[in-house]
């Protein structure tokens, strides 16, 4: 099986054991939306089950549709649930800026710096996917929709515990993280074209992200330190696949440190 299918399907399994006893992990039912009809969505294998949505339920323009039940990660709470539990756990964590990895006295190093690894591996295969978003008021949908057929310009509607986001863009070699103008009117006259409950949702924020872009993910032993295993270049699937590509640096880990 292709190693990205696998990653998707351990994390699946994973947050969805987590629903209802981990803060911020919830399942949504997730609509894509197409203008044009192929036999069968490109994550069917990732997925447990999935069906197709018809024509005259979908917003106009659409051809149609494919939905599934997926796992919702609210960042924020689950990101503070995972560092209190290394707290709880007594992991020593130490903040800073590394410029080389030989700063670091340690048997076993995973390297998870994202676009960081630009830099600091001197890995030119990084790139950067600038992201908007806009987070509005709650608006009680029951349904995540996406449309990702403008591939620089994504479409999608999450709704969450306490508000919706609202996306957004996906801009290759973009570093730019101020908002642009008209970027935020943009994406909300786009998911109210799909959402109309969205046109008057209150804004709460806008904001902009770099997603760590690479053609392939790189989890691999470094060829050179023998100490190293890298894990980043996730791009926009980080959360989609995290608990796929930590079960596997784990047993990397596991293997050359078999004692511990
Ligand atoms: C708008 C937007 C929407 C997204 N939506 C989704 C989605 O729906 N589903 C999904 O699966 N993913 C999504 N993603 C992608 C996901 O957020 C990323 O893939 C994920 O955050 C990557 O995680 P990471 O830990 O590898 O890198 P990062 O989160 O970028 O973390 C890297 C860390 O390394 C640190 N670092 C870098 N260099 C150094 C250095 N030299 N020394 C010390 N520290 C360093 C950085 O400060 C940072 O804290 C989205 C991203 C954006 C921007």
């Amino acid at each position: 099986m292709d190693k990205v299918v696998a990653w998707s399907r351990a994390t699946f399994k994973t947050f969805a054991a987590e629903v209802g006893t981990v803060p911020g992990v919830s399942m949504v039912r997730m609509v894509e939306l197409l203008r044009e009809r192929p036999p069968r969505p490109w994550w069917h294998e990732a997925v447990e089950s999935w069906e197709t949505v018809d024509a005259p339920l979908l917003p106009a323009g659409y051809a149609a549709g494919f939905a599934t039940s997926v796992p919702l990660v609210e960042s924020g709470q689950y990101l503070n649930y995972l560092h209190q539990k290394l707290t709880d756990i007594g992991v020593a964590q130490q903040i800073g800026f590394l410029k080389s990895f030989s700063e670091l006295d340690a048997d076993v190093v995973v390297n998870c710096t994202g676009l960081g690894a630009r830099r600091l591996c001197s890995d030119d295969a990084m790139y950067p996917i600038r992201g908007v978003v806009v987070r509005t008021e709650r608006v009680p949908l029951y349904e995540s929709y996406a449309d990702d057929s403008d591939i620089s310009r994504l479409t999608y509607v999450i709704p969450r515990t306490a508000d919706c986001i609202l996306g957004g863009f996906a801009q290759r070699d973009d570093n730019a993280t101020i908002v642009r103008d008209g970027e935020a009117d943009d994406i909300r006259r786009r998911c109210a074209a799909l959402v109309p409950e969205l046109a008057n949702a209150r804004p709460l924020e806008v904001k902009v992200g770099l997603r760590p872009g690479r053609e392939t993910v790189r989890l691999a032993w470094d060829s050179e330190d023998p100490r190293l295993i890298h894990n980043y270049g996730h791009g926009g699937s980080g959360f989609t696949v995290c608990w796929g590509c930590a079960d596997e640096v784990a047993s990397m880990v596991g293997e050359c440190l078999p004692d511990r």
